[in-house]
C-alpha cells in the first residue's frame, strides 16, 4: 500500500479508497479487499506500482481495471467511471468519469463513500449521498429511484448487506424493491448473474437468515416461483455447508420443478446433480421412511445421490425414520467398503469380469447388514459366492 501511495504521488495521480473497504473501516469491520479507484491513467499507475514492487500488472482492459499481486497481497485498481444502462438487467456501458460520478453509479449510500489517498482530494472523505449517517443509523438506502430497475441484482445485494450488518432497508428503498419485484424485474437478469447472486448469499456468514429474508420479501419467488418463501430453511443453521444449504432450496421440488430450477440458474453440473438428488430423495422418501427397509437397501437407494442433498434432506424431513437413515448413511454407511480388493478376489479364484463386481457388492451388502466383519468372514463369503456361481 505504501508503494502504491508513493507511486500515485510521484505520478500526481488522484487515488481513492472506495466502497466496501471505506464502509468497513467506518464500522471497524475487517475488509476482505482493497478497492482503489484512480481518475486518469489506471494502467500506467498499475504498471508503475508493479515495477516498483518487482511484480506484473494484470490489465483487464474491457473493465478498465488492473490487478497487481505482490507477496500474497492483491491490489485492485479501477478507473473512475460513469455507467449507463441500455435496459434493466443488462450490463452497464462504462465510460471514464470523475470520482464523484463514480460514486453516483454505486448501489447504496453506505457503499458510495471514498477516501482521498492521493491527489486533489487527499485526506478527505467523500460522502455525497449521506452514507456515514446511514451507517450510523443502520440503514441500507439506494442512491436514486430506479436503482433496482437499472440493476435488479441490487435487490440481492441490499438484502445481503442488511443481514450481514444487522441493518434495515430504508422504507423508500424497501418499497422500490417491492415495486421492482412486482414489475418482474428479476426476469430480465441472466441465469448466470442470478446464480452468482445466490452464490454470494451462500458465502455470507449468515446465509440462512439472508435467504429467509429474501423469501419473506418475495425475492426467492421472483427468482424461481416454486421456491416461494422457502420458509422450510428455518430448520437449518448458519454453519451448514454452502452446497447443503443450496440443496435445501430444492426441498420437495417435483422433477419438473427441479429441471426448471436448473435451467433458471443455468447450473453447473455439481449444482444440477444436487437438485436432481433432492428430487430423487423426494420420490424415494416412501421407501426410505419404511422401517422394514434393510440397511443395504437404504445404502443402494442412496449411493448415487450427492451427499449435499442427503445432508439437506436429513435436516429438513419431518420423518424420524428417514432422518435417522440419512444420518446413518451420511456419517457411517457411505464409508463402508469390503476389506478385500479385486486382487484378493483373483487370488481366491474369482475370474475377471462382471462377477467380480457382483461379489464385491455382495461383500459390501453383507458388511452393511453386519453379517461379516472380519477379513476371514469376507473370504468365506467369497468362497460361498464362488460355489453358488459354479452350482
Ligand atoms: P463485500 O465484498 O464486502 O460484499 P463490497 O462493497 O466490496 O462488499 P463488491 O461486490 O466487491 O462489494 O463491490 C465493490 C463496490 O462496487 C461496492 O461497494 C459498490 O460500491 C460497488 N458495486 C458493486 N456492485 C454494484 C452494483 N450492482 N451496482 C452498483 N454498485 C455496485
Amino acid at each position: 500500500m505504501n508503494v502504491t501511495l508513493s507511486e500515485a504521488r510521484r505520478r500526481k495521480a488522484h487515488l481513492y479508497l472506495v466502497g466496501g473497504p471505506v464502509r468497513d473501516l467506518m464500522l471497524n469491520r475487517r475488509s476482505e479487499d482493497l478497492d482503489l479507484v484512480t481518475e486518469g491513467d489506471t494502467e500506467a499507475l498499475a504498471m508503475g506500482v508493479a515495477q516498483a514492487v518487482g511484480s506484473k500488472a494484470v490489465l483487464h482492459r474491457q473493465f478498465r481495471t488492473a490487478t497487481v499481486k505482490c507477496e500474497g497481497a492483491r491490489l485492485d485498481l479501477a478507473m473512475a467511471r460513469k455507467e449507463t444502462y441500455a435496459r434493466p438487467g443488462a450490463l452497464p456501458t462504462v465510460t471514464a468519469g470523475t470520482i464523484e460520478e463514480d460514486l453516483e453509479r454505486r448501489d447504496f449510500t453506505i457503499n458510495a463513500m471514498a477516501l482521498g489517498l492521493a491527489g486533489r482530494q487527499e485526506g478527505r472523505l467523500l460522502d455525497p449521498s449521506g452514507g456515514l449517517t446511514d451507517l450510523t443509523e443502520g440503514v441500507v438506502r439506494i442512491l436514486h429511484r430506479g436503482s433496482f430497475e437499472d440493476d435488479p441484482t441490487r435487490i440481492f445485494r441490499a438484502i445481503r448487506y442488511e443481514q450481514r450488518l444487522g441493518f434495515r432497508l430504508e422504507s423508500g428503498t424497501l418499497s422500490q424493491l417491492s415495486d421492482a419485484l412486482s414489475a418482474g424485474m428479476l426476469a430480465a437478469v441472466s441465469p448466470d448473474r442470478l446464480r452468482n447472486e445466490l452464490q454470494l448469499i451462500l458465502a455470507e456468514d449468515v446465509p440462512v437468515r439472508t435467504l429467509l429474508r429474501a423469501g419473506e420479501l418475495g425475492v426467492l419467488h421472483g427468482l424461481y416461483a416454486p421456491l416461494g418463501q422457502a420458509d422450510w430453511l428455518r430448520e437449518l443453521d448458519e454453519e451448514a455447508e454452502p452446497l447443503t444449504l443450496f440443496a435445501a432450496l430444492a426441498f420437495r421440488m417435483s422433477q419438473m420443478e427441479g429441471q426448471g430450477f436448473i435451467a433458471r440458474l443455468n447450473m453447473p453440473t455439481e449444482w444440477a446433480e444436487v437438485v436432481t438428488g433432492m428430487v430423487q430423495l423426494s420420490s424415494d422418501a416412501p421407501r426410505l421412511k419404511d422401517p422394514m427397509l434393510s440397511p443395504s437397501g437404504a445404502f443402494r437407494t442412496l449411493e448415487s445421490c450427492p451427499i449435499a442433498s442427503i445432508n439437506a434432506f436429513m435436516l429438513l424431513t419431518p420423518s424420524v425414520v428417514m432422518r435417522e437413515r440419512l444420518a446413518h448413511y451420511s456419517e457411517s454407511q457411505r464409508f463402508v467398503q469390503p476389506l478385500l480388493r479385486g486382487g484378493d478376489l483373483l487370488a481366491l479364484g474369482v475370474p475377471q469380469g462382471p462377477q467380480m463386481g457382483e461379489i464385491l457388492r455382495r461383500i459390501q451388502d453383507a458388511r452393511l447388514e453386519g453379517e461379516v466383519t472380519t477379513l476371514e468372514e469376507e473370504r468365506a463369503l467369497v468362497l460361498r459366492c464362488l460355489a453358488d456361481l459354479q452350482a
